[in-house]
């Protein structure tokens, strides 16, 4: 593929920053785009010159790699913001429902703050504000960097980046948040580069996979996750990773969902009819099966509320996210 590099992203992502501007306004003024040629399939990106509008994500757009997205006015500007595909997901599950209109939402674990600033885009049409929370001293700087060069002078009261552990941060302090993403770290094993990046099956991993590793880093999460739906007026969160590993992704959210007090809280998976249903890479159905009592159809639902990446084949990197639902009058 035009002398690509085995590291290197198949497709350069970019969504339209619809804080600051809209498609159509930005492709007329810049030359850089209105110059691209559409093209309808990834496939198709093969060289410069074509842009691919993704049918999943709004305002996500596909580019060719080698493509000088970066020193364009658009993206100096922070018109437009470079984020991975499958990592656009959580924000557009969060308000994949036509029902949710979360004004107050959580990122808990934000830095350097794509996710971050996509919810703030969705949460601008409704005057609301995210709060994002990032432990790290160093990363919550690029987190606030982030932030500035996306809402700009205009919406600067539209995130709230707070250096702080998420898991200190008291519940009872935010009694109106609705919605949260939480996409801590992981074993990162979907990004390129890494030891395992082709793995797409359970088999195949298993080899590689240091267990006692994963398993410590699944502790973290099912922490974390369990943290963020405690919040008391929270209906909905997506809870993500960029790894290919069910010890990080089902196993977690089926230990989340045998827990008391979570079970108590009302929470479930949701339906794969608000979880982006076209996308058609689901959860693996078979980590389900001790929950649904190897019930084919229940394991089919449960996974339906779960999407996967694998690498590059979907575009970009691997990924998970799955959504839980409760009840808003609860
Ligand atoms: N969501 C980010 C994005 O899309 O740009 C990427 C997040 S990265 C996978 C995970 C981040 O969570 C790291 O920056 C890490 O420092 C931060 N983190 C880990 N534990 C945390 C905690 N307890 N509270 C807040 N941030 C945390």
């Amino acid at each position: 593929k035009d002398g690509m590099d085995d590291d290197e992203t198949p497709v350069r992502w970019f969504r339209v920053n619809t804080i600051k501007t809209d498609p159509e306004t930005l492709f007329k003024k810049h030359k850089f785009f209105s110059d691209l040629q559409p093209v309808s399939a990834i496939g198709d990106i093969i060289s410069t010159g074509v842009i691919y509008e993704d049918p999943f994500i709004k305002h996500l757009y596909g580019i060719h790699p080698r493509e000088k997205l970066t020193s364009s006015e658009a993206y100096l500007k922070g018109e437009v913001i470079i984020q991975d595909r499958a990592s656009c997901f959580p924000a557009a599950i969060l308000f994949d429902d036509k029902n949710d209109q979360h004004s107050e939402v959580i990122d808990a674990t934000a830095a350097p703050g794509n996710k971050t600033t996509h919810l703030a885009s969705y949460v601008d049409k409704l005057d609301g504000v995210v709060y994002a929370f990032e432990r790290d001293d160093r990363r919550v700087k690029v987190l606030k960097t982030m932030c500035e060069t996306a809402t700009g002078k205009k919406r600067k009261d539209l995130i709230h980046p707070t250096h702080s552990d998420f898991t200190a941060i008291s519940a009872a302090d935010f009694p109106q948040i609705t919605g949260l993403i939480v996409d801590p770290s992981c074993s990162g094993s979907g990004i390129f580069g890494r030891a395992v990046e082709d793995a797409s099956s359970a088999e195949q991993t298993q080899e590689d996979i240091d267990t006692e590793r994963l398993n410590k880093l699944a502790g973290f999460q099912f922490k974390i996750v369990k943290h963020a739906l405690s919040f008391p007026k929270a209906h909905k969160v997506v809870y993500s990773t960029c790894s290919i590993h069910p010890h990080e992704n089902e196993r977690v959210v089926v230990d989340l969902l045998r827990d008391p007090d979570i079970q108590k809280q009302g929470w479930k998976l949701a339906k794969r009819d608000i979880v982006v249903p076209e996308w058609p890479r689901r959860g693996w159905e078979q980590e389900f099966s001790t929950l649904c009592d190897a019930d084919l159809e229940k394991c089919k639902e449960m996974a339906g509320a779960c999407v996967r990446f694998v690498p590059k084949e979907d575009g970009g990197i691997g990924f998970f996210a799955a959504c839980f639902v409760r009840d808003p009058q609860a």
